[in-house]
């Protein structure tokens, strides 16, 4: 019989966070920019976008959340879609914490 204790948590618990989240009070046009919109019309949306989020109860899982899954659009936990690539990018390059040498080649890493 399959041991149904353990293993990913119901779909519904990992959203759940959301319920709670200040955007379902606005227009999502306040968190996602119209096509075309450019600068200072679309900074200024991202700011008011922005400061809602720093009001929100569930900022700290919107903000994981966004990350872990690269949610390529939006503005989600007071983060824009450029914030989000640049600390992504920013993860992606830093070196492991400790390297482990290469010898799975004979003669390799032996100075
Ligand atoms: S942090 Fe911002 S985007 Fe995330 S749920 Fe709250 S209001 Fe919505």
């Amino acid at each position: 019989m399959a041991d149904t204790t353990t293993g990913p948590s119901p779909v519904a618990e990992q959203w759940e966070w959301q319920f709670e989240g200040l955007c379902r009070t606005v227009s999502p046009e306040l968190f996602f920019h119209p096509e075309g919109e450019r600068g200072s019309a679309r900074r200024r949306r991202d700011e008011r976008a922005k400061r809602l989020c720093l009001e929100c109860p569930v900022l700290q899982q919107c903000r994981s959340h966004a990350l872990s899954a690269r949610e390529p659009y939006g503005v989600w936990g007071a983060m824009t879609e450029e914030e989000r690539a640049a600390i992504l990018a920013d993860a992606d390059i830093k070196p492991p914490a400790t390297r482990v040498a290469d010898t799975s080649e004979p003669g390799r890493n032996t100075a």
